[in-house]
């Protein structure tokens, strides 16, 4: 065998030691991870530095208040939708995991997240379901799994209640919402969902990230369309709103 032939095998077996010996890296702060924590995919200190969405806030949808006025961010929400709450502020370090579960496959990082998210309602009875928020089935296929559906399954596994994914299903394609106004947002998620019909226990929406609330909004006008009465939803991060409030 020529020394040509040796080298991949060589470079091979170096990498496969160094993720045997090199600790792994916190994937917001790059910086190795301490081994008391080695399962966590962030670190403890960029996990602490995560600032959490806190009162005083719009007792339904968990924004903040409007210096002046009702709130405006629910007003418009259908009743059986009572309540919204996130964990973090999607900024840095929380943004970073976020795209790392969304765009970069780093499924394990779900776990933490979930954790952040399981305080935030009071604990769902025995027989409250998880929904999802359900994905576009050409982007579902192209990342290979639903984020909403990986954080909704740890946190049914925190709290020992159940996850539905066929309950609600989207019933057409919706353009990306990144560059869209809250008015244009509502528009575009109009009738985007389908609900399977049956019965009707506490429901949960599970999402990653609350932005203008148009798609949790939209996902319960069609829960409550099919009977539903008591809609719930919880988030990871919250984007804040400079332009949009
Ligand atoms: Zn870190
Ligand atoms: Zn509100």
């Amino acid at each position: 065998m020529g020394p040509d032939r040796r080298v991949p095998e060589t470079a091979s077996v170096w990498g496969a030691l160094e993720r045997l010996l090199l600790p792994a890296a916190c994937l917001v702060c790059r910086r190795p991870i301490p081994e008391h924590e080695a399962d966590e995919p962030v670190c403890s200190g960029c996990r602490f530095r995560m600032r959490p969405v806190a009162p005083p806030w719009c007792e339904r949808c968990g924004q903040p208040r409007p210096l002046f006025g009702a709130c405006r961010i629910c007003a418009d929400w259908p009743d059986a939708f009572r309540r919204c709450r996130s964990a973090v502020w999607l900024e840095q370090g929380a943004r970073d995991a976020v795209h790392a579960l969304k765009y970069e496959g780093v499924r394990r990082v779900a776990g933490g997240l979930a954790r952040r998210m399981a305080e935030l309602l009071p604990l769902p009875g025995r027989a409250a379901v998880l929904i999802p928020v359900p994905l576009a089935k050409h982007r579902e296929q192209a990342r290979g799994y639903n984020q909403s559906q990986v954080l909704a399954t740890a946190l049914g596994t925190l709290w020992n209640v159940r996850v539905e994914t066929e309950v609600l299903t989207r019933s057409r394609e919706t353009a990306t919402q990144t560059a869209l106004t809250p008015e244009a947002r509502r528009a575009n998620v109009a009738g985007a969902f389908r609900v399977r019909s049956g019965e009707h226990p506490a429901l949960v929406i599970v999402d990653d990230v609350f932005t203008t609330g148009a798609t949790l909004a939209e996902c319960a006008r069609a829960l409550a369309a099919s009977g539903a009465r008591d809609v719930t939803a919880v988030t990871f991060g919250r984007a804040s709103l400079p332009d949009f409030t």
